[in-house]
């Protein structure tokens, strides 16, 4: 029997979180999260996908070790534990690939040693996914693991959207340029709204708002990305739940000089205390349009500062591409919140996109488009699903040479 189970890892500082899949229908079997690993009060929360029956364990677990074991051992319940013949691989989300990594690929020593190079410019994140990485290697050394990276998508930039105005030679010595990240879900979300409009990705040209707590947008040319906004870092670009996104630069020599703030503490302001929640207190889209319809000025203030950075970039992606066949909204903001989507696309019929505000009103689940018939450019609502796509990019790797 042919193995056709995937384990998606996506591994963070102090949580695990966990889908594996059957990819021979793509159907999820289970599903969970460990969360607080290190403290007290760690939870695992696990689901069967099929039932839909969650379980909840609370108590201390150490490391991710002890988290994954835990984890396997809620599989195991469910006949479905790590040792199973059915299991194929496992997909790690990796954040940083650098230049290094522009596709999947299985887990090596080499790939392992040029992870952990690529910690400087993914302080936060690199050494955790590498933690996930390595507890699963330990745990089942034989079954192949894969790499798949968050930037990889945006590797097909070209030159001239990938680097600062900056020495090139300087640039290179510390590997500053723009690498883009969340590229798992542009590559999902522009590929299922070429789906969504009947052609084939290399037939359209597609800008993609992923608005989450982190918020990014890509111009994607015929199914490769030619731009997006985030840079060196996750901090450039859009204003998100806590990250100011694009500012001068001077303001950082500026709040250091004048403000005697230190680099560590601007840091922090800028990627923790920015954004929305920097602007008016909140950081969920839910509570700013609640005090907006109660008529707060401070939140009505943070929604349109948020609004006019987006329409910014759909502009500019819009002179990038030259021609856009689709303006896709996705994660949390943008598959939930009508709001920002009508406003974000409010005054672009000059443009060619409009948004049909009934259509826009109802609740989906799936891919949908919320503009009329006659709009020359489609608008749509295309819900990420990040882990199928680490498990389908996994499952073409690995399940090709099983
Ligand atoms: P993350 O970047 O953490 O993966 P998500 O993509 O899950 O984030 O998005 C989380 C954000 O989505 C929340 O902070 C909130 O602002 C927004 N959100 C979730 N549900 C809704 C909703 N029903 N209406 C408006 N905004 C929502």
């Amino acid at each position: 029997m042919t193995a056709t189970r995937v384990l998606v890892l996506n591994s963070g500082s102090s949580s695990l979180k966990y889908q594996l899949l059957d990819m021979r229908d793509a159907s999820r079997l289970a599903l969970g999260l460990v969360e607080r690993i290190g403290e007290q009060t760690s939870r695992l929360k696990h689901t069967v996908a099929g039932s839909g029956e969650t379980r909840e364990q609370d108590g201390p677990i150490a490391d991710h070790d002890a988290a994954l074991k835990a984890v396997a051992g809620e599989l195991a319940r469910d006949g479905l534990g790590l040792d199973s013949p059915d299991l194929l691989a496992i997909g790690h989300r990796v954040v940083h690939g650098g230049m290094f990594f522009t596709e999947p690929t299985v887990v090596d020593d080499g790939v392992i040693t040029e992870i952990e190079r690529l910690i400087p410019v993914a302080p936060l994140h690199n050494p955790a996914n590498l933690t996930g990485i390595r507890t699963a290697r330990a745990l089942r050394p034989d079954l192949p693991q894969v790499a798949v990276f968050d930037t990889a998508f945006h590797t097909t930039m070209p030159e001239s959207a990938a680097r600062y105005a900056i020495d090139p030679r300087l640039a290179d010595r510390y590997r500053v340029r723009r690498y883009g990240f969340h590229g798992t879900s542009h590559a999902y979300v522009s590929r299922e709204t070429a789906r969504l409009l009947g052609k084939d990705p290399s037939e359209v040209n597609v800008i993609v708002l992923h608005l989450g707590n982190g918020a990014s947008a890509s111009a994607v040319e015929r199914g490769r990305c030619v731009d997006t906004s985030m840079g060196l870092t996750p901090l450039e670009g859009l204003v998100m739940g806590t990250r100011s996104g694009d500012l001068d630069p001077a303001v950082i020599f500026h709040l250091a000089r004048v403000g005697g703030m230190s680099m560590d503490e601007i840091d922090t302001l800028l990627n923790k205390r920015s954004g929305l929640f920097g602007l008016c207190g909140d950081n969920d889209m839910r509570e700013i349009r609640r005090r907006i319809d109660e008529g707060d000025q401070e939140a009505a203030l943070a929604f349109d500062i948020y609004i006019h950075r987006l329409k910014k970039y759909i502009g500019a992606y819009f002179a990038v591409l030259g021609k856009v066949d689709a303006i896709a909204f996705t994660a949390g903001v943008g598959e939930n919140a009508a709001p920002v989507r009508q406003a974000a696309i409010a005054g672009l019929e000059g443009l060619g996109a409009a948004v049909d505000p009934e259509l826009n009103s109802v609740r989906g689940d799936g891919a949908r488009l919320i503009s009329p018939g006659s709009a020359r450019v489609a608008v749509a609502v295309v819900p990420t699903d990040e882990e199928l796509e680490i498990a389908t990019q996994t499952y073409a790797l690995v399940g090709k040479s099983n």
